[in-house]
């Protein structure tokens, strides 16, 4: 048994500091203060340890685009695990049918392949193609489509039981009806990348959304007589996922979203050159140009993902957004696990969940990842 000591330890109960934290099996066998148990002491300093960071959406980083090939899928995920992500679903955008049914096989495979040397791929999140042309984002609107059931159900299948988030505006027609095939097949629905109103997505989310993507982003914003979809969503406390790169929202939105416990989802929505550096991209077939690590259509302009890591994500809402460290790691783990309904597992310091573990410094940057109770190497590759 190992036993992780002298840390500011961040449970669901509170900060335990300092605390400790025996792993034995892959799983935290047990949590407490004071004098520690009986095994293989690592003292961590008094570092902040917090539950590994759930990235609910991500397209690449590290310079791999996950839609690229197995190889550069398994790389991305890799480069976002050294960032603290030991949970991650992979992010597909808009692309032809027959694209996205490829896409997802390679994601199945790393997901039956179970968690290995390169992370733990928990499955997929379609962001499309069933979205609105005027909010398309970075969305290729060439392939966007109506709602169709013949084509979502091909998705599904290509999956192999593991999709597990769709993307939807729920003001396209059709789109109820898809909510629900969704939702039979084992999936989060999501409104996003819509023009919807407030009453359309009030009908989707009693049709059974809970989450909503990247709010404020590729949606109207809210006005006070016309609050939209970013307020219905926050009305109805649906989950929100937020890109807090300090560019997509302000750090204060961030801090609205996370005043009611359980809603704020902290994401990356990262492409490729997280981590990678200013320079040209593409994503989903469209060119994109990273300045100032802000990542934008070269065509229109839009904001075309991000290059943000959930460390990074982590560290801004504390620092910008004068979250509590307890609220942050809510953001980036327990919310998310709930979001994916794995938070029997995985999502907090709790006995018997998986130990997934980020040790981050008195400047909240990780130093260490541990997955399933192992520490992992290659911290922050290049
Ligand atoms: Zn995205």
């Amino acid at each position: 048994m190992t036993v992780l000591t002298n840390a500011r330890v961040v449970t669901p109960r509170g900060v335990l500091e300092p605390g400790w934290v025996s792993v034995a099996g892959g799983r935290i066998a047990d949590i407490g203060t004071g004098a520690a148990p009986a095994g293989a002491h690592d003292d961590l300093g008094g570092a902040w340890l917090l539950p590994g960071f759930i990235d609910l959406h991500v397209h690449g980083g590290g310079g791999h685009d996950a839609t690229a090939s197995p190889e550069d899928l398994a790389a991305a995920v890799a480069y976002h695990r050294s960032h603290g992500t030991t949970r991650t679903l992979v992010s597909l955008v808009t692309a032809p049918i027959e694209t996205l049914i490829r896409e997802l096989g390679w994601i199945a495979d790393l997901v039956e392949a179970g968690p290995s040397a390169a992370g733990h791929v928990v499955g997929a999140h379609l962001e499309g193609p069933f979205l609105s042309h005027t909010r398309c984002g970075a969305q290729n609107p060439a392939h966007l489509l109506p709602p169709d059931r013949a084509s979502f159900a091909a998705l599904v299948e290509a999956a192999r039981g593991t999709l597990r988030s769709v993307t939807i505006a729920p003001e396209l027609p059709g789109a109820l009806d898809l909510i629900a095939d969704i939702r039979d097949a084992g999936a989060v629905a999501a409104i996003g990348h819509t023009d919807a109103g407030y009453a359309q997505v009030r009908a989707a989310i009693d049709a059974g959304v809970t989450l909503a993507t990247h709010l404020f982003n590729a949606m109207p914003p809210m006005n006070h007589r016309a609050p939209g979809a970013a307020g219905a969503a926050l009305a109805a406390g649906i989950r929100c996922e937020v890109i807090n790169d300090g560019v997509h929202v302000h750090p204060a939105v961030t801090a609205l979203v996370a005043q009611v416990p359980g809603r704020l989802v902290l994401i990356t929505d990262a492409i490729e050159a997280a981590g990678a550096g200013d320079g040209d991209y593409v994503l989903g077939a469209q060119q994109v140009q990273v300045s100032d690590a802000q990542a934008r259509l070269t065509t229109t302009g839009s904001l075309a993902g991000s290059t943000l890591t959930m460390d990074d994500a982590v560290r801004r809402a504390v620092l910008d957004s004068g979250l509590s460290v307890e609220a942050a790691s809510a953001g980036a783990s327990g919310n998310p696990a709930r979001v994916l309904g794995t938070g029997d597992v995985c999502g907090s310091i709790t006995p018997g969940h998986d130990a997934d573990l980020v040790v981050l410094d008195a400047d909240l940057r990780v130093t260490r990842v541990m997955a399933a109770g192992g520490w992992c190497d290659a911290l922050r590759p290049t």
